[in-house]
């Protein structure tokens, strides 16, 4: 009683000291393909949440894909050899996909949007492309024929798809939208990807539910502190099935197919959404030998846990992780 009468006392000092409301206030927008959640705790309310969502849907305008107007949409229909001016955001995005490529082996491929679009989950009926056509999107793929040299890019003729890496580096901008307008706790959810920003009132960590690769329910749930990015990357996000195999989203960027890794979900904790989000999808790919060897090699500091297709768990760095019971 006495914890909780402290740690009512501690939001309302709060509250008073920077003039924002005692209860949580959470918005929502639909962006970047998936509901948008920002919840703030202590430092704004309403108008910070909405200037927050705002920005999410400038980062979209940029690297979206599928948004007419974007630089990825210029970048896409460009020549191969044009040098294209894009936003010091989406060069800097560019930039830290093409080095996390290079540090995950491959990978993670920023340049698969040829074949990603051959993959069409969201079809009434969808069909598993033909292998000739799958062969020939990949020929229009390799992040090494990318250039970027400030904020100039040359895709080398291939097209690119931020897809594993725009929600998390649009947490990163979320966050720091939030501290400019001072906020000091929030939560920040994209789809799934999820990145805190100070402490809970209450000194408790900020409890994250993994969901399941396998149906309904949770595999179990993570405890973090400030400032961490958790982001998830998992077969049962986005597939279709057909003649009883499942085709997943996450794609092996060496056969074009849907990574068959022995992995069933991945989740990462860094200390920023764009790491979290981009090595989520590359260590699924990777699988489980090939990750903690990256995580060690490049990412001390980066925490995973590995769910396996067989349901078995593991963890790799320093991650507090409890599995749900039953699970
Ligand atoms: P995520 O949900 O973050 O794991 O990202 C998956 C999305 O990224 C897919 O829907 C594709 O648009 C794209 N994608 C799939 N496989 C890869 C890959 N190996 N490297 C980079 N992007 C990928
Ligand atoms: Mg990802």
């Amino acid at each position: 009683m006495k914890k909780r009468l402290a740690a009512v006392l501690t939001l309302l000092l709060a509250a008073l000291l920077c003039g924002c409301a005692a209860q949580p206030v959470s918005s929502q927008s639909f962006a970047l393909d998936t509901v948008v959640t920002i919840t703030i705790y202590a430092g704004g309310g309403e108008a910070e949440a909405q200037a927050a969502l705002a920005r999410v849907d400038e980062c979209e305008a940029l690297l979206s894909a599928h948004r007419q107007g974007s630089d990825i949409v210029f970048l896409n229909g460009a020549d191969a050899d044009e040098n294209v001016l894009v936003s010091p955001l989406t060069a800097d995005v560019l930039r830290a996909g093409l080095e996390i490529g290079e540090k995950t082996g491959g990978a993670l491929d920023i340049t698969l949007y040829a074949v990603s679009q051959l993959w069409d989950y969201k079809s009434e009926n969808p069909q598993v492309p033909d292998e000739a056509a799958v062969r020939a999107a990949l020929e229009k793929s390799g992040r090494g024929r990318v250039c970027v040299e400030g904020n100039s890019v040359c895709t080398g003729g291939t097209q690119l798809d931020l897809g594993a890496i725009a929600k998390g580096a649009v947490g990163d901008e979320v966050i720091a939208c939030l501290k400019e307008q001072g906020v000091i706790c929030a939560l920040v959810n994209l789809g799934g990807n999820i990145l805190t920003l100070g402490e809970k009132a209450d000194g408790s960590p900020w409890t994250i539910a993994v969901a399941s690769p396998f149906g309904e329910g949770y595999a179990g749930r993570i405890e973090v502190g400030d400032g961490k990015a958790v982001a998830t990357s998992s077969g049962a996000q986005r597939y279709f099935e057909k003649d009883g195999v499942v085709y997943h989203h996450i794609l092996d960027p060496e056969t074009g197919y849907p990574a068959r890794s022995g992995l069933a979900l991945v989740t990462v904790i860094a200390d920023d959404g764009l790491t979290a989000d981009a090595l989520s999808t590359a260590l699924f790919v990777a699988g489980e030998a090939q990750a903690a060897r990256i995580l060690e090699e490049q990412y001390p500091k980066v925490g995973a846990v590995l769910i396996r297709d067989d349901g078995s768990i593991r963890i790799l760095g320093d991650v507090c992780f409890t599995e749900e019971a039953g699970a």
